[in-house]
């Protein structure tokens, strides 16, 4: 009698069990599948986005009828011991593309082959693989614009249609994915966090749904406005893999809302093209004069800022509203995130690393390639960056896209009696808003003072030296 293949689905980037390649040839022929999720040490901390993770293994556990088996450790280790441990040919995973995993995966494939197994990579976290699309002299774009054309044009694969149905799940003792729940809640402490979203592949599939049918159609109009809920808010779910990118794309037709929404879409898998491509960028500027020749702040002043600008206590309204949201949610709109990044970067002259490490810490949707790049455009050092001298007005732009002050109230208590767009100028009256602080810096000076840095940036990189104050 032939004995049952035995297979190990490593569950990553993709806790889901619909539209997932990996899973479909894991089970393939009837074998058993033992679903394994290796809680690293190093990626577990007491951050939102760990509390977020261990809510959807929960939720995954849930879906496998507790069968997850979670083992800590360093998966270089703990991989190929749970596939000898369970007598598997060999070890599905979805290719992670990120330079951490990329170097992770080539030890484990190492470590599997020495002992007679496999990892067997099949399926991504993209609808197109990074480093497919090129120019056709193979090198990588730069630019959105003709990666769009060219991405749209390669086209994607149909959703694969496996469900987790039929599976025949094989739960090895150890470990549960409560664990992980256990270890973040202990190590995150007491502190409240109000805005975490339901986790999990069933979550992120009626989240889906719910904006598909109400917010898909005026996405256009609406995904630049704070004060509505006119965006999908599939960020976290996208960057767990609980939906796929291509379970979306196969339900936009043409209408406008939809092609916004796919451009969206694209601009995710064009930032992890470009970390695939150069992935020092995770840390370091890809203009590198950035990096050597831009004057940025330092001292005891430069700290104070870089603290209001985290706690949202610049006296900016807009940034504020959008930092504080940060510490409440762990996410912010993207239409404020690049005001807050741009306040950091050329209003209070930071180096754009600052904040992009203390975004990842907090964001539930952190993800190395988006963070990095929006980071990086914004500081107009990045591929196809906005051009340096493009400077967000923090209050200009807060009117633009919060005409009557609502996100402001929602998340700056001490505005709550300013009406309307009154509670973008604060310092207009200072009566109704006493607790408010004062603004830490002005704005139309330090436009100026960025103005100043790039000039000697130029002059500096020019000349090979490094950056002198004129
Ligand atoms: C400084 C800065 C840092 C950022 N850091 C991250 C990050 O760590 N993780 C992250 O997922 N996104 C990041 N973004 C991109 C964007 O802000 C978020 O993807 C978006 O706000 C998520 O909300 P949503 O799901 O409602 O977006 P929607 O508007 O509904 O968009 C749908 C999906 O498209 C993708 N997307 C949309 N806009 C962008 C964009 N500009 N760049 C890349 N992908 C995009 C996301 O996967 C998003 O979930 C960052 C942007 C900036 C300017």
């Amino acid at each position: 009698m032939t004995r049952t293949p035995r297979r190990v689905m490593w569950f990553r980037r993709d806790l889901r069990l619909t539209d997932l390649p990996a899973l479909a040839e894991a089970a393939d022929d009837g074998a058993e599948v033992v679903p394994l999720f290796v809680a690293d040490p190093r990626l577990i901390d007491p951050s939102v986005r760990s509390r977020y993770l261990a809510r959807s293994l929960s939720a995954l556990d849930q879906q496998l009828g507790g069968a997850l088996l979670v083992r800590w450790g360093d998966p270089r280790q703990v991989v190929p011991a749970v596939a000898a441990e369970a007598g598997a040919t060999s070890v599905h995973i979805s290719a992670d593309f990120a330079p951490y995993g990329r170097q992770r995966d080539e030890a484990v494939a190492r470590a599997l082959t020495a002992d007679g197994r496999t990892l067997v990579p099949l399926g991504s976290p993209y609808a197109i693989a990074p480093g497919r699309v090129t120019k056709s002299d193979g090198t990588p774009y730069r630019v959105y614009t003709p990666f769009y054309r060219a991405w749209s044009a390669h086209g994607w694969r149909d959703p694969a249609g496996n469900s987790g149905d039929g599976v025949r799940w094989r739960a090895l003792p150890g470990d549960k994915a409560a664990s992980v729940a256990a270890r973040v809640e202990a190590a995150a402490g007491p502190e409240p966090l109000d805005g975490l979203p339901a986790a999990g592949e069933l979550a992120a599939l009626a989240r889906w749904r719910d904006f598909r049918t109400r917010g898909l159609a005026d996405y256009n109009e609406n995904r630049n406005r704070p004060d509505l809920s006119g965006t999908s808010g599939l960020s976290a779910h996208l960057r767990f893999g609980e939906i796929h990118p291509r379970t979306l794309l196969a339900e936009l037709d043409d209408s406008n809302g939809a092609e916004a929404y796919r451009r969206e879409i694209a601009f995710r898998e064009f930032y992890a093209d470009v970390l695939w491509h150069h992935p020092h960028s995770a840390r370091a500027s890809l203009d590198s004069r950035y990096d050597t020749a831009m004057p940025h702040d330092t001292g005891p002043h430069a700290d104070a800022a870089f603290e209001a600008w985290c706690a949202g206590r610049t006296g900016y309204p807009f940034v504020d509203a959008g930092m504080r949201q940060l510490l409440a949610e762990g996410w912010i709109h993207n239409r404020v995130r690049m005001v807050v990044a741009s306040f950091l970067v050329k209003d209070l002259h930071l180096p754009w690393w600052l904040g992009a490490r203390w975004f990842m810490a907090r964001l539930r949707d952190g993800d190395l390639a988006s963070n990095a790049a929006g980071w990086q455009w914004t500081a107009g050092c990045g591929t196809d960056a906005s051009p340096y001298h493009r400077i967000f007005n923090p209050t200009s732009q807060g009117q633009k896209f919060d005409p009557d002050g609502d996100y402001l109230r929602r998340y700056l208590p001490e505005l709550r009696d300013l009406p309307g767009r009154a509670a973008h100028e604060p310092w207009l009256h200072p009566l109704l808003a006493p607790d408010y602080p004062e603004r830490i810096v002005d704005h139309a000076v330090e436009r100026l003072g960025a103005l100043d840095r790039l000039r000697i940036m130029k002059v500096a990189a020019a000349s090979g030296g490094r950056p002198v104050r004129s």
